[in-house]
């Protein structure tokens, strides 16, 4: 957990690597719905699009449709879910949490990570112009795909979905701490990112 921009999608990355099991982000199952235009994506993207939250039953449905794939037998990492009290309710109920990350970055912070933010729509990897470069400009490394910037990753947008994760996400992660399996994580510059992946290993040390 963490708000937008702190860099859990790039350490999903690395995490997916270190321990062979996937990382489920909600925010890019969504986006996969929009650009197939299924029935979901074309009912999350009018809330995507303006930085509000896509209603919990849909979000639920859709990411319980995800880990029933075999690949998530073995566990997996969640990124971006739950962020509401009633997501954070039914994933304790029907699946089960075994620790929760809490990456912390400071807001002006987070504006700059994220209004230089790039991704490629084939295989998600995340870019920054100034500071995860591509090796050919606005082309991804793995696939050559032409980068492109999310919709909501505009200043207005993006105060919007700080405000929402301050009001609905932040109660969520207090009930974590509450249960004592919340774990803080700094999210340093990225030249430092060996450092947060350790830390995250210490933090999953009781898990495995
Ligand atoms: P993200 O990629 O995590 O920043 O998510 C992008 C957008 O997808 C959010 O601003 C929401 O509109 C939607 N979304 C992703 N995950 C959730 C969730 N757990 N609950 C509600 N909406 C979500």
């Amino acid at each position: 957990m963490g708000p937008q921009g702190v860099g859990k999608g790039t350490y999903a990355e690395r995490l997916v690597q270190k321990y062979g099991i996937p990382a489920i982000s909600t925010g890019d199952l969504f986006r996969e719905n929009i650009r197939n235009n299924t029935e979901i994506g074309k009912k999350a993207k009018a809330y995507m699009d303006k930085g509000e939250l896509v209603p919990d039953e849909i979000t639920l449905e859709i990411l319980k449709q995800r880990i029933s794939k075999s690949d998530c037998r073995k566990g997996f990492f969640l990124d971006g879910f739950p962020r509401t009290a009633w997501q954070a309710e039914m994933l304790d109920k029907d699946i089960g949490v075994d620790k929760v990350l809490v990456f912390t970055a400071a807001d002006d912070v987070i504006v700059d990570r994220i209004s230089g933010r790039r991704i490629c729509h084939v295989c998600n990897k995340i870019y920054h112009i100034k500071y995860i470069k591509p090796k050919v400009k606005g082309k991804c490394d793995i696939d050559g795909t032409e980068l492109y910037q999310r919709k909501d990753d505009n200043e207005e947008s993006i105060r919007r979905r700080l405000e929402l994760y301050r009001k609905e996400t932040l109660p969520v992660i207090k009930h974590y701490k509450k249960k004592k399996i919340a774990v803080e994580i700094d999210s340093p510059p990225i030249e430092r990112i060996n450092a947060v992946i350790d830390n995250v290993d210490k933090a999953l040390q009781d898990v495995r």
